[in-house]
């Protein structure tokens, strides 16, 4: 038997839901499941517009297109990040800025920030890691100081919160994942987060391939028209009745994972303690939401070790992200900031344990209890 990594999050109601949207005889975008959706985060989350797209990349591109970045533009954000966080901007002929990050939080260094921008800085990209909020007062006195547009990449931050306000709110835009590796999904999915009133007609445009067909389902305007240039950035029904079910239930899903993160802090807080890992730091302010359990091994090749002797106890770990930087496209399309001091050797460092809604607390003290066996073994050695 082996342990997986991520099993996607089912509440139970996914089913009958999509069932509704079949019975409804309407299953493809902006139907009564997606505007339950869209409500849901615009209360919970006190924002003034949410649209649920059909990715957090499609978000991402959203927010790129409606702060109008120009070929040459400048975005700075993190090198330790996925890809997308950047293919939206170069998609639209940006320069991508990268500018180091924190090693006790993963996110970017927002030190580091003002330095790098020039004449062309058009937005500040933060990535909140594994659903822990980047210093985002600091970022926004820079923000708001040199006039540049703020798109938080809140993908792994849904429920998180910073200084009380949810992830993604913040900034002029945020963007959400419901892949199924995140906290809640739809399979494939995401959401965009407006904060400003007068940015909701031009998404909703861009959104809806170039028309106004919001305004007319809305019965604002008796026909609807091309008005300006889109996509099509809308998920359908049945994707949408699966999220609901899992937004119904949010509270306990957010409880669940944060049970399981925190039997793994405890468990694992000797070991770093005594020196051999460290351990995710949550700074004060900050509210997380378990999107992740990462550890920090001394190296690289300790890594390896202890993924081999994982996989060997049925147990699959995993880390991410080869520094944007580092990467061919991010070569072509962008460059470092400054020094690297922490980007590439703390990428090298982290691993992922197994984490997923329902994980059982069982298999959580048997991979805890693997790693202190590793790590008892080194000592002997
Ligand atoms: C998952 C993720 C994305 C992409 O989300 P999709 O919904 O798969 O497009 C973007 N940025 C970060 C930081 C992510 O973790």
């Amino acid at each position: 038997m082996m342990l997986p990594f991520n099993i996607p999050p089912h509440i139970g109601k996914e089913i009958e839901y999509i069932k509704v949207a079949i019975e409804n005889q309407k299953i493809c975008g902006d139907g009564d499941f997606t505007k339950k959706c869209n409500q849901w985060f615009e209360s919970k989350f006190k924002t003034c517009k949410v649209l649920l797209t059909t990715s957090c990349t499609h978000a991402l591109e959203m927010a790129s297109f409606l702060c109008d970045i120009q070929p040459g533009d400048e975005v700075i954000m993190p090198s330790y990040t996925f890809v997308s966080t950047a293919d939206a901007f170069v998609l639209r002929g940006a320069k991508i800025i990268f500018v180091d990050i924190r090693p006790d939080t993963m996110n970017i260094d927002e030190n580091l920030i003002e330095a790098a921008i020039t004449k062309k800085t058009k937005a500040i990209v933060p990535v909140h890691y594994a659903g822990v909020a980047c210093e985002m007062d600091k970022i926004m006195e820079i923000a708001n100081k040199y006039n540049l547009y703020v798109i938080e990449d809140a993908a792994q931050g849904v429920m998180s919160k910073y200084k009380g306000q949810a992830l993604g709110t913040i900034g002029d835009f945020g963007c959400y994942s419901f892949h199924e590796t995140k906290n809640y999904s739809m399979g494939e999915g995401g959401a965009l987060l407006i904060r400003d009133e007068k940015m909701i007609e031009k998404a909703e445009i861009i959104r809806e391939k170039g028309t106004n067909r919001s305004k007319f389902f809305r019965g604002q305007i008796d026909k609807y028209t091309w008005i300006d240039w889109g996509s099509s950035y809308l998920p359908s029904e049945i994707n949408a009745a699966y999220l609901w079910a899992q937004l119904e239930e949010a509270d306990l899903i957010n409880k669940n994972r944060i049970q399981s993160w925190d039997l793994y802090y405890n468990g694992l807080r000797p070991l770093s303690e005594e020196g051999y890992i460290d351990l995710p730091h949550v700074p004060k302010g900050c509210v997380h939401n378990a999107h992740m359990f990462y550890i920090k091994t001394k190296n690289l090749k300790e890594r390896s070790e202890l993924i081999e002797i994982l996989k060997s106890s049925g147990i699959l770990s995993v880390f991410h992200y080869i520094p944007l930087h580092t990467s061919p496209a991010g070569q072509k399309f962008g460059e470092m900031f400054g020094k690297d001091n922490h980007t590439t050797s703390e990428s090298e460092r982290l691993l992922r344990l197994p984490m997923y809604y329902n994980l059982n607390a069982k298999d959580i003290l048997k991979v805890i209890e693997d790693i202190k066996l590793f790590y008892l073994s080194l000592g002997d050695k």
